[in-house]
């Protein structure tokens, strides 16, 4: 099979990574994809965006199958695109991709079929959400409704940071035209984040991950678009994933279904363990990054049959397996990230890794060398027998790499050792 993967990140590496380890799989091509990915796929230069040139692309190159990684994309209907030109793709419709598009449409989707969540309000008027805002008191939770790159929400302490990040998303517009904002109640403990196979109402759970959204240790500083994963979720009892699962995940890919908007592809819960049991944070309508680099790390069963099963309508049937290991993956940021920091940085020590897979997320090729390239820059990965030891090799080999103004979290799984 020839597989195109639409992408420039960590997960769309992790998934290639993956994708290339199947018989099945003769070539995989990536649109625009990245240096490390250059190593595993042929790179095209074409943009996430340029649905015209992917579609012709594809018949071109007689693909076999699209992968789509990101986010906008899927919410902009580059599945619809591609299946009205009859080119199979795995991703969701776009009709089904508001579930991350939308904050507005989700919560009240929740709310509607009675899915736990953060209890919430949602303003187009700026004078409304100041003055609930006050009523409610902090900590309080501001999210910028649409896409924002895992940035626009800002969970405020204080008042003062509350009313600071509406004047930025109602009046200063920094996330983009949009001025919808959600506030939600603040909801305390463990967040965990489950990744599903879904085909409709068939829901396939992969195993439990956890991310580290903030930049700097202890969960300080502003949120990011990751810092570092682990997987699975040892401290965490089976009966509460199994809890988010049968509460929350399945019961929104049936309201999905009810809806008139059925889902297929990968549906991303992310969740939080309150005292109360799981509640949902949000929804994703594609693999997360970079959940996707453990979590497929463990993956044992073809990736490629697991994704045409999904899109032919035999995912029921699938037998998954996963590997008993654990997985950590430790990111390398640019310095300034996550505002403003340079590119072209020469990255170092690359080919001195000894027992992970580095899957590059922000990275180019410069004369001959390899650059940064974004502000996530690799995400270091490896697996171990248990988080303990897939921790210390995965820090070993991050030790390994430098480049100028390098950033990275000295804790990331340790919740799971604590
Ligand atoms: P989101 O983009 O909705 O996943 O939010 C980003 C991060 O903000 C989450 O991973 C949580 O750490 C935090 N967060 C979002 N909503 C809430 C909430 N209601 N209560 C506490 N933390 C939240």
């Amino acid at each position: 099979m020839r597989i195109l993967v639409i992408g420039r990140g960590g997960r769309e590496h992790a998934i290639i990574w993956a994708l290339k380890k199947s018989a099945r799989v003769a070539k995989v091509y990536c649109a625009p994809g990245n240096a490390g990915i250059a190593q595993l796929a042929e790179c095209v230069p074409i943009k996430e965006s340029e649905f015209d040139k992917i579609a012709q692309y594809a018949l071109d190159y007689a693909i076999d199958l699209v992968v789509v990684g990101p986010e906008d994309p899927l919410a902009d209907g580059i599945v619809d695109y591609l299946e009205e030109r009859n080119i199979p793709v795995f991703g969701p419709r776009k009709s089904a991709a508001i579930i991350e598009g939308s904050k507005v449409f989700t919560k009240q989707l929740l709310k509607k079929y009675g899915i736990p969540t953060a209890t919430y309000e949602s303003f187009d008027d700026y004078e409304a959400a100041l003055a609930y805002v006050r009523k409610q008191g902090a900590p309080i939770v501001i999210k910028a409704d649409g896409l924002a790159a895992g940035k626009g929400v800002v969970v405020a302490q204080t008042i003062g940071e509350a009313e600071r990040a509406l004047e930025d998303i109602m009046v200063k517009h920094v996330f983009g035209e949009g001025s919808s904002v959600v506030v939600e109640e603040f909801l305390q403990g463990q967040e965990m984040s489950i990744l599903s196979f879904v085909d409709g109402s068939v829901v396939r759970p992969m195993l439990p991950s956890q991310d580290h959204k903030q930049i700097f240790d202890d969960d300080k500083g502003p949120n990011t678009g990751g810092m570092g994963t682990y997987c699975p979720l040892p401290h965490i009892p089976q009966s509460v994933i199994d809890e988010a699962i049968e509460t929350i995940i399945r019961p929104t890919a049936e309201a999905m279904v009810k809806e008139g908007r059925p889902f297929r592809g990968v549906l991303f819960a992310g969740l939080m363990i309150t005292e109360s049991g799981p509640k949902t944070i949000e929804f994703n309508a594609r693999f997360g990054d970079p959940e996707t680099q453990v979590v497929l790390s463990l993956l044992e069963t073809d990736l490629i049959d697991i994704f045409l099963a999904t899109i032919n309508g035999r995912l029921q049937d699938m037998d998954i397996r996963w590997s008993g290991d654990s997985a950590v993956c430790v990111v390398l940021a640019s310095g300034g990230y996550p505002g403003s920091y340079p590119k072209g940085v020469p990255i170092s020590g690359l080919d001195e890794v000894q027992q992970s897979v580095v899957f590059h997320a922000g990275t180019a090729e410069k004369d001959g060398g390899i650059v940064t390239d974004g502000g996530r820059v690799l995400g270091v990965t490896a697996k171990g027998a248990n988080i303990e030891e897939a921790r210390a090799k995965a820090y070993a080999d991050v030790e390994r790499i430098r480049f100028d103004g390098a950033q990275y979290r000295k804790d990331i799984a340790l919740k799971a050792l604590r």
